[in-house]
């Protein structure tokens, strides 16, 4: 076989647990083969898809060649997976899609993504909020739904929660109980995902936010591929903002084409409760360089707040039911979000 017929096979595998070949999502470099070696450069940025790229390509071949190599390349100029692979999309009841994500898990991506849907909702909007963070899916605490079980109307499709002026579904509700693991392969998440995004009654949404998991994995580029998502929404904290995961999540998702509306510094600074001075605990100004750095806004800053945790740990968001200057942080982020990304409303 010639080069370029490896070529061909190559790009006609299916990257596992989507519908799309590996032509198709642009993750085939360079090509080189001869009687006994093939060596395959694989465009990617996420550790988790080179590997998988990489059995994938090992299953099929390494019966075939002596020497199976293979090297990831990572330069953002020479990615351009995506960019002429229209997105489809498996969410059409759904305006715009706002997709919360983070480098890091623990840095408060749930409680935002809550607080952000619920702020929408007291706009008027219709919006829904869909849990795909398949290692946490901490929506249904958040918004006390997590005893509630999945049930079908009659029509087949899935009912989804209510709570808060939002539509709730969530990986974590497909589960027999709350806690039961969710040791599941990726492939397996993503296509519970496309389920979710398919076969709920979510009716017309102005805005469908989906809690993302944390990092650039599978099912960061499979939603990617699936939705034509309106915006992305970063999330970190004041300790992580020079770390590579932030730097990572916002390089994927510029790789990827998907619009990012900006970062929100969550856990930013602390308000002593009792002289309400503000303590500025991991230095100031982290946010802004990196909004600089990567030509994103900075859409706000949220303090530690003992209410905020423990109101969210109780399902009860504080843009709901705290006090006026917690309901502002995040009203602001939404204002200025709904300023920055042109939303088809
Ligand atoms: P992630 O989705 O990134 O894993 P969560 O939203 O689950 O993070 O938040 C992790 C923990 O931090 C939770 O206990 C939550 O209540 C708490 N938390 C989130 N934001 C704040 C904040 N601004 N102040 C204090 N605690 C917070």
């Amino acid at each position: 076989m010639h080069e370029h017929e490896f070529r061909f096979a190559l790009e006609s595998l299916t990257y596992p647990g989507t519908s799309r070949t590996l032509g198709e999502l642009k993750l085939i470099g360079t090509v080189k083969v001869d009687s006994h070696s093939l060596h395959v450069e694989l465009l990617t940025q996420s550790d988790e898809s080179y590997m998988k790229l990489k059995s994938l390509i090992e299953a099929e071949y390494s019966a075939s060649f002596k020497q199976l190599s293979f090297r990831k390349r990572t330069s953002q100029k020479e990615i351009h997976y995506g960019h002429s692979a229209k997105p489809n999309n498996r969410a059409p009841y759904a305006k715009n899609i706002i997709a919360v994500t983070s480098g890091k898990g623990g840095v408060g991506k749930t409680t935002i993504a809550v607080n952000l849907s619920i702020a929408l909702a007291q706009k008027g909007y219709k919006v829904g909020i869909l849990d795909a963070d398949v290692y946490g899916p901490n929506v249904p605490r958040l918004t006390q739904t997590d005893t509630e079980r999945i049930t079908w109307n009659e029509e087949n499709k899935i009912v989804p929660s209510e709570n808060y002026g939002l539509k709730i579904m969530s990986v974590g509700l497909t589960t027999p109980t709350s806690d039961t693991p969710l040791v599941w392969r990726s492939s397996v998440a993503v296509s519970a995902l496309i389920q979710l995004l398919e076969d709920v009654a979510w009716g017309p949404l102005d805005f469908l936010v989906i809690d993302m998991p944390p990092g650039t994995g599978d099912v960061q580029l499979t939603m990617a591929q699936e939705l034509p998502i309106t915006a992305s929404v970063i999330v970190t904290t004041p300790q992580l903002i020079s770390t590579d995961d932030v730097s990572r999540a916002i390089m994927m998702f510029k790789d990827i084409h998907v619009p990012i509306a900006g970062i929100v510094e969550n856990m930013s600074f602390f308000i002593a409760p009792d002289t309400h001075t503000r303590y500025d605990i991991f230095g100031s100004g982290g946010g802004q360089k990196l909004s600089l750095k990567y030509d994103v806004p900075l859409l706000g800053k949220i303090p530690i707040d003992m209410q905020i945790r423990e109101d969210s740990d109780f399902g009860r968001p504080s843009v709901a039911t705290g006090n006026e200057e917690q309901k502002n942080y995040y009203r602001a982020i939404v204002d200025k979000m709904l300023n920055e990304v042109s939303f088809k409303l």
